[in-house]
């Protein structure tokens, strides 16, 4: 499998080049050059398989040589060591929970195939590589327990300091070996900015080898297809296909799914549930796209204007509005929506939602409003209690708190304080290297 570039000026890549770059020396977004088909009864028969044979058919094709079966299937096997467990919440909606994994959000299996990948390609190398990342809470805490302890790699994480929760400062700040965390005195942007100026910064590329981890490198993107295959091989009534709603932000994860229902997965329609930031959900309305500033929102891992997996998706469809309007519809939920859903569902149903599975849930409600015949799937992408300074004050009552977060409460930070300077980012990494 190749890689070509969107913005089409840079030369086409394997997957492990792909993944190394993360993106384009054009800074455009590596796109597969072709789309496969599953393997004939794959589908027909997904009964029969485990959530590893899943996973490898699904993405073999994608690696193509790149990494021998033997040590994929090993990687793959890493990768989902966990549940993905499809749990009815009313006779219409199930919840595919995607909050199994180490650091109890979604964004785990990408960052945990890519990390052994990027493991894999370093092998031998005399130079260690570092993976700069800036985070403004999930992404962080997913690269930190992904690339832990995977040997060649050094992590570099940037936060900004009081603005994540304490749960995901603390998956950050106490792992310890490999990864390095670093609370910038500012916000998100200027983390962002900081990784930016390293990037670009060429005597510091001559030293160090430098690479990302965010999510629009394919080795995070591309494994996300695996929930949807988890989804519908629990979907009892086969004749019955159901619609999957997807909380969205950089729409990485919805554009997978799309990618798995062009393979040859069954799914009715996707809805793409978004908070206010709903750039795509006007696009969807009225075939016109602008991106916005974000607006900060209480599902804060969607709060993006401009979603960089949106040109992904119009790619996959061939910039065909009436093509993309027919498989996604969208909706944009207001923060007093999410609220009043993820407590109605508490109390009606039992069932506990984050903020960004409650926009899902609500988004996915308005849809089968008007299709009653149908029934869904939401996916809850992350546990509540990552969130419960949201969620508690609106259920009024404690969230139960994972052993996994209990061991982390008693942990001690570690981080290495620093202004909102490039300079200072510089002189950090070339001392630690
Ligand atoms: C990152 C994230 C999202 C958004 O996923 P995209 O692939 O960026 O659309 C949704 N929910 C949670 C909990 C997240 O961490």
């Amino acid at each position: 499998m190749h890689y070509n570039s969107l913005n089409h000026q840079s030369p086409i890549v394997d997957f492990k080049t792909a993944t190394i770059k993360g993106q384009a020396p054009d800074k455009g977004l590596y796109f597969p050059e072709y789309i496969p088909k599953f393997p004939v009864g794959f589908i027909d028969n997904i009964n029969i398989y485990s959530k590893e044979e899943i996973a490898f058919t699904a993405i073999q094709p994608f690696v193509g040589d790149s990494i021998p079966a033997i040590v994929l299937e090993q990687i793959v096997a890493e990768t989902v060591n966990f549940n993905f467990p499809l749990v009815k919440v009313t006779d219409q909606i199930s919840s595919l929970e995607l909050f199994h994994g180490p650091t109890l959000a979604f964004k785990d299996v990408g960052a945990r195939f890519m990390s052994r990948c990027l493991g894999y390609f370093v092998q031998g190398n005399n130079q260690p590589i570092t993976v700069l990342v800036a985070t403004s809470g999930d992404t962080g805490g997913a690269v930190a327990s992904g690339f832990y302890d995977v040997e060649g790699v050094n992590v570099v994480i940037l936060y900004p300091s009081g603005k994540v929760s304490s749960v995901q400062e603390l998956q950050l700040t106490t792992l310890g070996k490999n990864i390095k965390a670093i609370e910038v005195e500012g916000n998100f942007d200027d983390c962002q900015n900081m990784v930016k100026q390293a990037f670009a910064d060429e005597a510091l590329n001559k030293a160090l080898f430098l690479t990302s981890a965010n999510s629009i490198n394919v080795a995070r993107w591309l494994p996300q297809q695996f929930y949807y295959l988890y989804a519908y091989q629990q979907w009892v009534d086969k004749t019955n296909h159901p619609v999957i709603c997807v909380p969205s932000g950089n729409f990485g994860n919805i554009c997978a799914g799309l990618v798995a229902h062009l393979q040859g997965l069954p799914i009715k329609h996707f809805i793409a549930a978004v908070n206010s930031n709903d750039s795509v959900a006007k696009y969807i309305a009225n075939g016109l796209y602008q991106s916005q500033q974000a607006v900060s929102t209480i599902s804060n891992a969607m709060d993006v204007g401009n979603p960089s997996n949106f040109i992904r998706i119009l790619e996959l469809f061939g910039n065909e509005y009436p093509v993309i309007k027919n498989i996604m519809s969208s909706y944009s939920i207001s923060d007093d929506e999410t609220k009043a859903t993820l407590k109605r569902v508490n109390e009606n149903t039992g069932y506990l939602t984050d903020p960004h599975g409650a926009v899902a849930f609500a988004a996915l409600e308005k849809y089968l409003h008007i299709h009653s015949l149908e029934k869904g799937i939401f996916l809850e992408t992350a546990h509540p209690v990552k969130f419960y300074d949201v969620v508690e004050p609106i259920i009024g009552q404690k969230v139960e708190v994972p052993i996994s977060i209990k061991e982390i409460l008693e942990k001690e930070k570690i981080s290495v304080k620093m202004k909102a300077e490039y300079g200072l980012l510089k002189e950090y990494l070339i001392e630690e290297n």
